[in-house]
C-alpha cells in the first residue's frame, strides 16, 4: 500500500486519505490552505525546456484544504462497518478469550445474536476468533456467562478519526500523532 495524505478541512478536521497524486494536484489548484505534517514527498514533473531544470512539487504528509467540508456532521459520522475495520478496533484480540489471532483466525461476533434482534453496527460486533464464535453461537452474553464466556471489553463505535486510523495499515508516524489526539480513545474496561 503506498503512503497516503492525510486531508484536513481548513479547521483541522480530518476528512480522508488522498493519493499523493490527488494531493499534487490540491498544490497545483491552490486548495491547500496549510500544512500540518513533519514530512514531505516530492513529487518530480516534467523538464523545462529553456532551463533544462525538472520541476517538482513537495507533498505534506498532512495537508488542510481551502473550505469546511462536512460542516456539523462530521462528530456524528461513523466510519463503515468492515472485518479489518473491526479487527484493527479490537487489535486482533479476540474479545472472549483475549487470543491474537491472524485475521483469518477471526470472525464478527455479534453481541446480541442477528437471531435475537441484535444489529449488524459498531456497537454490537466484537473480533472473535472461530473456536469463541462457535462456543457463543447464538447466545446473549447473560446466558454465555453461563457458560463462562465472558466479553473483555464493551464494542464501541469508532469516531472519524479513529476510522481512518482503522483505514490506513500505513500510517506515517506524524499521521498517526495527529489522529490520535482528535480519537477520543473511548473504550471501558469490563472488570
Ligand atoms: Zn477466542
Amino acid at each position: 500500500m503506498p503512503t497516503l495524505i492525510l486531508r484536513l478541512d481548513v479547521t483541522g478536521r480530518p476528512l480522508d486519505w488522498i493519493s499523493r497524486r490527488a494531493a499534487a494536484l490540491m498544490y497545483v489548484r491552490g486548495q491547500v490552505a496549510w500544512e500540518a505534517g513533519e514530512q514531505t514527498f516530492r513529487m518530480f514533473g516534467g523538464t523545462a525546456r529553456i532551463t533544462g531544470l525538472r520541476s517538482y512539487l513537495d507533498i505534506n504528509s498532512i495537508i488542510a484544504g481551502r473550505g469546511t467540508a462536512l460542516l456539523g456532521s462530521w462528530a456524528e459520522s461513523t466510519p463503515a462497518l468492515t472485518n479489518n475495520g473491526l479487527f484493527s478496533r479490537d487489535n486482533y484480540l479476540c474479545m472472549y478469550c483475549g487470543g491474537r489471532f491472524p485475521a483469518t483466525m477471526l470472525t464478527r461476533d455479534h453481541v446480541l445474536p442477528r437471531s435475537r434482534g441484535g444489529g449488524d453496527d459498531w456497537e454490537n460486533v466484537v473480533t472473535a476468533c472461530k473456536p469463541c464464535n462457535a462456543r457463543k453461537d447464538n447466545l446473549t452474553i447473560k446466558e454465555a456467562e453461563t457458560f463462562g464466556i465472558r466479553l473483555l471489553a464493551v464494542p464501541y463505535r469508532p469516531n472519524l478519526a479513529e476510522g481512518l486510523i482503522l483505514q490506513n495499515r500505513n500510517i506515517l508516524a506524524d499521521q498517526m500523532e495527529f489522529l490520535s489526539m482528535r480519537g477520543s480513545g473511548k473504550r471501558k474496561r469490563l472488570d
